[in-house]
């Protein structure tokens, strides 16, 4: 049996031999030539990760919370109204982080599973103006994926600055920044990008750094400020040495091989393989007719899928079943229903070999656990998906 058991939670993923491979190499530093140009090359990328056209991106030492709260500390002023819409544990923890700043905070809060009507955040945009509009692409406790066009369309109707979550989507699910003119979009690298965990990474577009540069008051978090990191960033593409904080010199390694990789592949083949990856454990889910979170299938992301337990069954005895067969998922997350789910990861380098494999583990440990499923019914169905998808895009 292989030591090494395949992490297939939402976040951190598994991450790619050469990826880690670049990160364990030697430090340079921060002042080396290729460092710089790896530290250049991996902003450059980014926009096209993004697809952004004229963002500005920044990447700093960090978890995503980090992300999370520079956009927060440069983009909110004390009395600055934000619209917050609420799909669970994530979006609870930005609220925190605007309320911090000074933001006054509306929150819109979707029922689990679900996300706001967008007749509701109309509503409230006409009722009211505010600065910002934020919220989660993906709700990696739930599940739940929110529609970014369409919030964005609002928000720019409403002249809000569009703030988008996008740490459990960026790099997976379908995003284009420019063309969906979205403001404001932060990840980590831990997930889609395929990064061990430690770097903050968003992008800013032109009208919020313009936004950013009025502000009347300093911005109260010393590390966050976007007046000390702009230069570093804007030195970096111009392949001129700068310095604030001191790089994490070894992860910008990882994430400028990761960056590579993943735009060989191409941004619409990877939105395209995620779906699949998606469909395909949503039809083993069916099969073993088994409840998710998210309430229809439009809510339900393609980077994660949140699955209601059976019966009789718990997280103390599904998970380490699943571990005994090499395979690491999550328990559930959301306060509220935080014992009453698993949730199953399938981003990044996730292969289809992958995901059969944690089918397989899964499926095994629900006949363990008591639960009866038909032997390899949630295999036959995601078989099934991939070779509708096939015979589709032969056709
Ligand atoms: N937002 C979302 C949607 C997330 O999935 C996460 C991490 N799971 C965070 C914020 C927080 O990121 P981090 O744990 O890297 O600080």
């Amino acid at each position: 049996m292989k030591s090494h058991k395949i992490l297939m939670i939402p976040g951190p993923i598994e991450f790619d031999p050469e990826v880690l491979a670049a990160v364990g190499r030697p430090t340079t530093s921060h002042n080396d030539p290729s460092f710089i140009e790896a530290f250049g090359a991996s902003l450059e990328m980014m926009r096209d990760v993004f697809l952004s056209v004229d963002g500005q991106p920044f990447i700093v030492p960090g978890s995503g919370t980090l992300a999370m709260d520079a956009v927060a500390a440069n983009l909110v002023e004390p009395g600055d109204a934000v619209l917050m819409l609420n799909t669970g544990y994530f979006s609870d923890r930005y609220t925190e982080i605007l309320k911090r700043y000074g933001g006054q905070v509306t929150e819109l809060v979707a029922p689990i599973g679900a996300t706001v009507a967008l007749e509701d955040v109309e509503n409230a945009l006409r009722q009211k103006s505010y600065k910002l509009l934020v919220f989660t692409h993906v709700e990696t406790s739930t599940g739940v994926i929110n529609d970014v066009p369409s919030l964005v369309n609002l928000a720019q109707k409403y002249q809000a600055i569009s703030v988008v979550d996008g740490i459990c989507s960026i790099g997976a699910e379908e995003f284009r920044m420019s063309e969906w003119k979205v403001d404001v979009a932060l990840t980590a690298s831990q997930k889609a990008l395929g990064v061990p965990p430690g770097l903050a990474l968003w992008m800013v577009s032109p009208h919020a750094l313009e936004v950013f540069k009025r502000r009347s008051t300093p911005v109260m978090n010393y590390y966050c400020d976007w007046n000390k990191w702009l230069p570093v960033m804007q030195s970096h593409e111009a392949r001129k040495p700068d310095y604030f904080g001191t790089p994490a010199i070894n992860l910008v390694w990882g994430l400028y091989t990761s960056l590579q990789l993943i735009l060989k592949e191409e941004m619409e083949q990877r939105f395209s393989r995620h779906q699949l990856l998606s469909r395909a454990f949503k039809a083993a889910v069916t099969a073993w007719e088994l409840d998710q979170i998210p309430l229809k299938p439009e809510y339900a992301a393609h980077t994660v899928t949140a699955v209601r337990y059976p019966k009789g069954v718990e997280a103390a005895s599904l998970l380490p079943e699943v571990a005994k067969q090499g395979i690491i998922i999550s328990g559930g997350l959301h306060p509220k229903i935080k014992n009453e789910y698993f949730r199953v990861g399938h981003m990044g380098t996730t292969s289809f070999g992958d995901l059969m494999a944690t089918i397989s583990a899964v499926e095994n440990a629900l006949q363990v656990c008591g639960y009866a499923v038909s032997p390899g019914s949630g295999l036959a169905a995601a078989q099934a998906e991939l070779w509708r998808t096939k015979a589709g895009s032969t056709s």
